[in-house]
């Protein structure tokens, strides 16, 4: 007989981490890079000396020690996205996700929450978005207004508004502060990971000089602000980033690299324990 967690560890594009005595997957939605064209400076370009810098489109998953399921954004859905042949893979039959924690509405982190006939695809979650993203999707006049509407139909009642600083679902994870990507993107705290969606999109660009903003970005001031506080907060707390674009498997430590910006390396279980309970089980 096999054991499932045998062929979740099959699953290419699927990275498993112990999370104390839960499991962490970093899950590779789609493969990604960006273009220098899009990097910005207040006041204008960014002039990156290569034609691309390398990125990825990740969601997380974190199997408890109970056997629930618990998703960190949907990834693109549709076509280009993968998300629901890995976890049809991985043997995790969506009926059995209970919670999905949005980091914010961008088609890249939401699209997989609605098949193409707008109907959800996770039956039984409860889908936790920021009240202050879903009050400036409602105020919007661009096609995130039409995203949500479509959205905030299809599930209704299990959508699950929360506030920055709210302890957020059955495992209280933390909802910290981090706006400026869009009006509400929130950085997740659960423990000593910190789910950090688009608090960066190129890390060979952005940990270094964590001034450097994308197009994509709502406000470049506040993103310049929520990317420094995220990357500080790890030094100073000794804590594991995982990151919607950071190149698979998407986890990483971070150190000061002693000018005003920082190293990045990738998460190694062996060397540190991740936990959601770090007092609890250190
Ligand atoms: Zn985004
Ligand atoms: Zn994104």
């Amino acid at each position: 007989m096999v054991l499932a967690a045998f062929s979740l560890l099959a699953v290419e594009g699927v990275v498993e981490f112990p999370f104390g005595k839960h499991v962490l997957y970093a899950i590779q939605d789609a493969p990604s890079r960006m273009s220098r064209d899009l990097f910005r400076v207040e006041g204008g370009k960014f002039k990156y000396n290569k034609p691309f810098a390398d990125s990825s489109c990740n969601v997380f998953l974190v199997k408890t020690k109970n056997g629930r399921y618990v998703l960190f954004d949907t990834g693109n859905g549709g076509k280009r996205g993968t998300l629901l042949k890995k976890l049809e893979e991985m043997e995790v039959p969506l009926f059995q996700i209970q919670e999905i924690f949005i980091t914010h509405i961008h088609p890249d982190h939401v699209g997989g929450l609605l098949d193409e006939r707008g109907i959800p695809l996770f039956p039984k979650a409860l889908i936790y978005i920021n009240q202050k993203e879903i009050d400036a999707c409602t105020a919007s006049i661009n096609k995130m207004n039409k995203t949500w509407t479509l959205i905030s139909q299809a599930y209704g009642r299990r959508i699950m508004p929360f506030n920055y600083t709210d302890r957020v679902g059955r495992d209280n994870v933390i909802a910290n502060v981090g706006a400026g990507h869009t009006p509400g993107h929130t950085v997740f705290q659960w423990g000593n990971l910190l789910l950090a969606g688009d608090f960066l999109h190129a890390a060979a660009v952005q940990l270094a000089k964590p001034e450097i903003c994308t197009d994509y970005d709502w406000k470049f001031g506040a993103a310049v602000k929520t990317r420094r506080q995220v990357l500080q907060q790890a030094v100073d707390e000794n804590l594991v980033i995982a990151g919607c674009h950071l190149p698979m498997p998407g986890v990483i430590t971070v150190t000061s690299n002693g000018k005003d910006g920082y190293v990045g390396k990738y998460y190694e279980a062996e060397s540190k324990i991740l936990s959601p309970n770090p007092d609890e089980e250190n």
